[in-house]
Formats: structure tokens, sequence, C-alpha cells
């Protein structure tokens, strides 16, 4: 028995963390069923690891755990660690070493740093943009070089080049944080990249996140005006000499390059006659905020398309990718001197087939909703100006949500070849392979993932054209469902700290974060809305079920212990003279939520537009009641007993209170969907009451004719909730309806991401309705992780399918389920990983509990 896939802080090799005591985990291959025992070695060099000449060794441990087994030894800044874990399996039998990991850390005291941030010398003036700055500097060196590292981070988004060749694989770095009080530097090994003798360092810096326009409605200037960028490279020499150069005056800027604007949303402005004079000064700028590593995978580039070149009715030329994505796109292009030339991005073609932005751009500006910096003046656009010359380029410091490309009075013929869209998020590894014997089931699956794709670039965002937000309601209905598409464990571990980097004073946990409009105004007020804040509690609870990381736990735990006091704190009568009327006075009012703002269901198909100022006492009612359940669970974890006792305790009476006002002798009486779905998907309801309102919701959903009734809140719990009551014949039919409004409507319409509302005339590019999937996952695949090396498997074959097969990389290996229908019977196929057991149920029969291998049943 063999060791693979071995990860340090859910991570693969990674370079430049800052965690002390990082958990190592591994899965098993070859002979054996069980893992009885592990050892681990680590070593400073590779070498030293084979010569067993280690700095830690844990000996022979009793224990089948193959995931967050905590690195021992305190850390060093720069330290470099490569480590080796081996296996005994049931028989006592020791396997060979596995492959070596490795990990290197970053730099962990403030010392540490002697580099400066610098800027351009020129005072930028708030809300003018400027062009990208370059940054340039010229050193010699004596020796050879035996080790370089550069760490690196900007106030603005950085590109960085030694010896004319870029630096490192990642995209828009440092990433999104709130700036001010947290930024991410990377760590790059450089090594190659320098010579004895001359080098040259040059930096370019884009606005980002940090100037430009990057989330919602458009505003930019977020962070402040002045863009600026901090490096240090450090140089060990074959001597054992050290030397270190960092960004400081002896740079030289300018702002003259080819980039005369840069927008994340808004494009950029290519102008290639301009080539950098760097004949300008920098200026040393402060800039208080805490470095650290972000301890997350990177952002980079992944698939590659070429287009079909469409003539649209309106003479237009238009690039089609086939695939919606999120990216950039490299092209070729040769015109005269001067000749002005752009591309426009965007999602789809409208009903007369012509390019069309309408769906994605807020331009609606007299809209009270819409704040006054709304400006879609040139929404994903790249102008470019010719030299005479051939170009070959891609943009840099802007990324578009984009299927289609317009191109503007291009100047040659356009040929196929010379374009090439390419997606670009974070490089997270995919766990899902899901086959169908229907193919809109799969295709609705594969556009889930490239929604994820869409939207996974450092933070999650709802969409990446219109909005750009990382918008919390979105991402805590779909966690658990994307921690089956991809692995999420670094990703959310990484934005649950950004999320509390920017709580609120009172506790209120913001709709949005990292934020991208100035809190307050039109945005303070619908802040902390329940469904959406309520992530602040929901997704560290989620993240621990999936991941059993505690000290993700352990450092939100202060914060989310102000967010539930906050939202506690909204409980009780308002000031509302009609409240007598909507909830008359009783001992269980003083439960019931009654004030802040809600966005409610939100996007319900058939309602009106909702009224933003109606009250929302049911769902906000409902989420307290459900996050004080989770967090008095998290309580209980961490050890927090009195906390604990009297968190469930406050959840109890909300729930009491909840059900009072919502539930009349036993029975939810609404034809709202979302009615009877959410207190059953909260745990709000039990035993008669629950099963009524499963019947209800099912004979609800046979009245809609198996059409989705549900909004944004409560979608993802239908066909789960269907599946628990019973009513799996239900589930399919809903699942399988190819008429609006449903899954399959917008596949069968040639969809190829998830759209935002069922008819496609928004965003076409919003993950959260295929939350879906984890149905698909869980219960028509039937596979779920129950605990720590242990699943259950319980398909559920049914529908129109002949067969389905669906494999999982989870973190103890790859477990899989495929049925088959036969006739009148059904043939299951499932592999349990090594090191793992499974409770198997096929067919509605209990099979019992196995262990590692591969089993077959006809049923
Ligand atoms: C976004 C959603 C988001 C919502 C808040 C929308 O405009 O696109 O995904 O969660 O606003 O209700």
């Amino acid at each position: 028995m063999k060791a693979y896939r071995l990860r340090t802080a859910d991570l693969y090799d990674p370079m430049g963390i800052d965690l002390q005591h990082p958990l190592l985990s591994w899965n098993l291959k070859g002979g054996g069923v069980r893992q009885t025992a592990y050892e681990i070695q680590a070593a400073h060099s590779w070498q030293a690891l084979e010569a067993e000449d280690t700095i830690w060794r844990t000996g022979k441990v009793d224990s089948s755990s193959m995931t967050n087994i905590p690195y021992a030894p305190v850390l060093d800044s720069r330290e470099q660690i490569f480590w080796r874990v081996r296996v005994w399996d049931e028989s006592d039998s020791v396997g060979p070493w596995s492959e070596t990991g490795r990990f290197e850390m970053g730099l962990l005291q403030p010392d540490d740093w002697t580099a400066e941030w610098i800027c351009g010398d020129y005072l930028p003036e708030e809300g003018t943009r400027y062009p990208a700055d370059e940054f340039r500097r010229e050193f010699e060196l004596e020796e050879e070089v035996l080790r370089a590292r550069l760490y690196m981070t900007a106030c603005g988004v950085y590109e960085t080049q030694l010896g004319g060749c870029r630096v490192g694989r990642q995209i828009l770095t440092p990433g999104s944080t709130t700036y001010e009080k947290r930024m991410h530097y990377q760590t790059y090994d450089v090594t190659d990249l320098l010579v004895t003798g001359r080098n040259i360092w040059t930096i370019s810096l884009g606005d980002g996140w940090f100037r430009g326009k990057a989330g919602a409605f458009g505003a930019s200037g977020i962070f402040g005006d002045t863009i600026c960028v901090l490096g240090q490279l450090e140089i060990t020499f074959r001597s054992g000499r050290k030397e270190r150069i960092v960004t400081d005056t002896a740079f030289s800027w300018c702002n003259d390059g080819l980039c005369r604007f840069n927008d994340l949303k808004d494009g950029e402005t290519l102008d290639f006659n301009a080539t950098p004079s760097y004949g300008g000064r920098t200026r040393t700028v402060t800039w208080e905020t805490e470095l650290c590593c972000s301890n997350n995978v990177p952002v980079t580039e992944h698939e590659h398309f070429r287009p079909e070149i469409l003539h649209t009715p309106d003479g237009a030329v238009v690039l089609d990718f086939k695939q919606n994505l999120a990216g950039t796109m490299a092209f070729r292009v040769n015109g005269p001197k001067g000749h002005r030339t752009s591309m426009q991005f965007g999602e789809m073609l409208d009903e007369t087939g012509n390019f069309t932005v309408k769906n994605v751009i807020t331009e609606d500006t007299s809209s009270p909703y819409i704040p006054d910096y709304c400006d879609d003046s040139r929404f994903q656009t790249v102008d470019m100006i010719l030299s005479g010359k051939p170009v070959e380029y891609k943009p840099r410091f802007s990324v578009q949500g984009f299927r289609y490309v317009r191109l503007s009075n291009w100047p040659e013929d356009v040929r196929e070849e010379n374009f090439e869209a390419i997606a670009v998020y974070s490089d997270l590894e995919v766990l899902s392979k899901f086959q169908c014997s229907n193919a809109e089931l799969e295709k609705l699956v594969e556009n889930t993932l490239w929604s994820m794709k869409g939207n996974f670039l450092d933070v999650p965002t709802d969409c990446p054209t219109r909005e750009r937000s990382a918008w919390l309601g979105d991402a805590q209905l779909f966690f658990d469902t994307g921690c089956y598409f991809m692995d999420l464990s670094a990703f959310f571990r990484k934005w649950i700290r950004d999320i509390y980097d920017d709580q609120c004073e009172d506790g209120k946990i913001y709709n949005i974060v990292p934020r991208c409009a100035p809190h307050g105004g039109m945005n303070g007020y619908v802040e902390g809305s329940s469904g959406w804040t309520d992530a602040g509690i929901l997704l560290p609870y989620r993240h621990f079920k999936q991941y059993a990381d505690r000290s993700v736990l352990e450092s939100a735990y202060p914060g989310m212990q102000k967010l539930i006091d906050f939202l506690c704190s909204r409980m009780g009568d308002t000031s509302d003279p009609e409240l007598d009327k909507k909830l008359p006075d009783s001992p269980f009012r003083k439960y019931i939520v009654t004030t802040g703002f809600h966005f409610g269901e939100w996007n319900e198909p058939d309602t009106p537009p909702m009224d933003y100022m109606e009250p929302k006492y049911e769902v906000a009612t409902a989420y307290l009641a459900y996050s004080l359940q989770c967090f008095s669970e998290i309580a209980e974890w961490l050890g927090h007993d009195e906390e604990h006792r009297k968190y469930a305790a406050l959840a109890g009476h909300v729930r009491d209170a909840y059900c009072y006002y919502f539930v009349k002798d036993g029975r939810i009486d609404s034809k709202r969907m979302c009615e009877l779905v959410r207190p059953i998907a909260l745990g709000l309801i039990d035993g008669e009451t629950k099963r009524t309102a499963l019947a209800d919701l099912a004979a609800l959903v046979r009245e809609r004719n198996y059409h989705i009734g549900t909004g944004f809140l409560s979608t993802p719990f239908v066909l789960p909730l269907l599946s628990e009551g019973g009513y799996d014949e239900e589930a399919y039919r809903m699942l399988e309806n190819r008429s609006y409004p449903s899954w399959l409507y917008e596949v069968e319409q040639g969809a190829t991401t998830v759209w935002e509302n069922w008819d496609g005339v928004a965003s076409r590019n919003h993950y959260s309705n295929g939350a879906v999937c984890d149905w698909l996952f869980r219960t028509a695949c039937g596979v779920s992780v129950i605990s720590e090396n242990h699943f259950c498997i319980a398909p559920v074959a049914g529908g129109e399918s002949d067969f389905m097969s669906y494999a999982y990389t989870s973190r103890y290996g790859v477990v899989s389920c495929r049925w088959e229908k036969k006739e009148t019977k059904v043939l299951y196929h499932i592999e349990i990983p090594t090191g793992c057991t499974a409770q198997i149920r096929a067919g509605r029969q209990d099979m019992g509990c196995f262990s590692a291998g591969v089993y077959d049943f006809t049923i």
C-alpha cells in the first residue's frame, strides 16, 4: 500500500505559505484495504530525505487517518520542507515510501521585509484614470546564483519580468482582498531567471480591484487612487553570500507604454506605437496593511478556444468561441499606423442574431437603485491603435465574461487562427466526473462547472460581467455542490478570512466581500441581508464539515460570535405601526426578526419584481434560527460549552416563534414553494408537520407541472427535499423538464453556462442555480462522504436515463458509482477507495458496510 496525491494545507507543493503546522494529507493505492499506521519523514532537501537526514520523523503512528496530520515542528521564514510518508496495511506490512511532497514558507516576520512601496511620479486625482505604470531597474550580479526568490505584491495588479521573461504563471496578482486590512504577496522561484552579469527587472502595474471598476455597478477608486508595488528579490550565491534587491527609488518609472487605459471590467486601450521610456523617477509611499500569504491556489490560464467567425445581420463581424467563459483573448493583428480598431466582449446574440451586451449592463441609470457612479460607457471593450507592424498580444489587466467578441473596424481579413479565447480562473482541482445516457443532464453538469470556472477568480463572484462581485448568498447556497466539483478547501479558507477582515463594527457581515463599492449609501441600506450575511456562519460551518480544518473555525470564531449577536439584535418589536396587524403580539414575537433589509427569496419565477421595502419576517427569522443552530454546533465542536448551550436554546426559541407565526395547525398554508421548502431545509419543522409539508411540496410540484417555482434561496433544496420525502419520481420529472422555467430549458436553448434567470434575460454566467447538481451526485448517483474515510453510496436509479455514473475524487480517494437499467433490473457498479469503507444501499435495499474494493450488484 502506497500513499500518493500528497497535499500540504490542501495545496500541491505550495511555494510561499505562512501557516504554522500546515496539515498534511494523502490518498492510498495498491494492495491492502485499510491503513493501520503511517510514518512521515521531513527534511530540508531532497537528498537529505533520501539519506534519512531528517528534521522531523513521526515514527510509526497507529492511525487510519490520511488527512489533516499537522506538520509538528515550528517553521521559519523561507524554510523549505521535503516530506514523504509510508503506510502499514491491515496485515501490518509496510509499503514503500511515497513520492516526495514539498512546501516552502514565505516571510513570517514583519522585519523580513526591507522593500519599499513605490509608485509613479505623479499625484493622481480622485476619479481620474491613468495609463499602466511601468518600472525598471538594472543590476549586476557578480557571482553565480544558487537560489533566488522574489516576494511581491501591489495595490493594483502587477506583472513582472526578469531578463524579459515573465515571472510565474499567475494572473491578476496579487488577487482580491480588503487591501487596507490585508494584502497577499506571491513567492516565486526566480533562480533560473537571473544571470551572472547584467540583469533587468521590469514591473507593469495596472488598476485592478484597487483603483479600477471591478464590481457591482461600476464604482472605481474603491481602495484608493495611488497604485503602488512592493517587491523583494533575495539571492543566495554559490559562495553562500546573500544579496537583496528591493523596490525603492533606484527603479525608474514611466506611464508612456502601450497600455493607455486598463480596467478589469471596462477593458483596455492599447497603443501599439508606444514603447515605455522609463524616463521618470519613482516615489516611495506608505501603505499600512498586513502582508501575508494567500495560502490559496493561484489564478492561472486554462482552456484555450478558437472561434467560428460570424457575419451578423447588422453587418458586424463577431467571433463565436462556443463556450461562455471568463478570461481574455489573445490576438494577432496588422493594420496601418494610427488605425483604430476595437473589440467588445459579450455573452449573447439578441433575438435578431446580432451581438449584444444588454443582458449584462446596468444601463438604466435613472433607476433609484443604480448609484450615481454607475457608468457602462465602455463595458468589456479593448480599443487599439495600430502601428503598421504586426502585433501579437493578450490583454493583461482585464478579464471579460464572454462567448462572443464583436470586432469593429478590423483592418484586415478576420481569420480564426488569429484569435484565441483563454479561460482564466483559480487553479482549483476538478474532482467530479459525471456521465449519463441523457446528454442534456451531462450538459447541465458541464455548464455548472463552467459557471464555477467563470466565477471562481480568487473570490467567488456572482457573474464575471455585470457585477463581478463576491456576493455571500450565492456562495453559501452553492458551497456544498461546489465541493463536489472542485477542491474548495484553500479557496474558501482564504475567502472566509476575507469575510471577517471586512466585518462591520456592529458585527454585521457585508453582502459582498471584498467591497466593490464604498460602504454606506444605498449599499449600506441593503447590507446584512438574511441568507447573505448568514454566510459568515454557514460557510465556516460547512467548510469544517467538508474539510475538518479546525484552524478555519478557530480564527473565524470571535467574528462569528459578533455576527450572531448582531443577527440576534434584529429580533423583537420595531417601530412599525403596522406590526400588530402583521404579527399579532404574543410571547413569541420577541424572537421574530423584524428589522433589517432582506433580499428575501429573490428572483422567483412568475412573480412581480420584489418590493424592496416589504419586511421579510419569514425569511429572516428562518435564517436566524438556522444560523443559531449552526453556530451552537460550532461552539460545541470548539469546546465552548456555555455558548453552545446558550445559542442552542435561543435557536429553539426562534424555531418555536417561527412555527407559531408561520405554521398553522401543523400545516404551512402557502402556494409559494419557497415557504414550504425553507422551513424543511433549514430544520425548522419536524415530525408530522414536516411530512405534511413534504407532501404539500410534492403536490405543488405536480400542480406546477414540474416547473421551478422557487427563487434564489430555495431552489438548491427542492430536489433533495422531494427525495427525502420519498418523491424521487417527482424530483426526476422536475429535473428532466424541458419547458420554461426549468434547468433543461436553458440547456435546450444552447446554454454553455448556468443562467441567472430562467429566461436568460440577465447574466448568463451565474453558478448558483447549478446547485441542483448536488442532487445528481449525492442522490441520483448516491455518493456522499459521511465521515473520515467513510462514505454512503445510495444511488436512486430513475427518470429517463438508461445509466448514470459518477466518480468523485474525495479527500480520501476516488469513490464511484454507476447504475444501468437492464430490462426489469438495475446493475450497480461501485468502487470504494483504498483505506475507506462505505455503507451501500442499492435499489432501496441496505447491502451493508463494505471496505475498499470494487462491487457489483444486480437488483
Ligand atoms: C446578483 C446576485 C446577488 C443578488 C443579491 C444580484 O444582482 O447578481 O447573484 O446575490 O444581486 O440579491
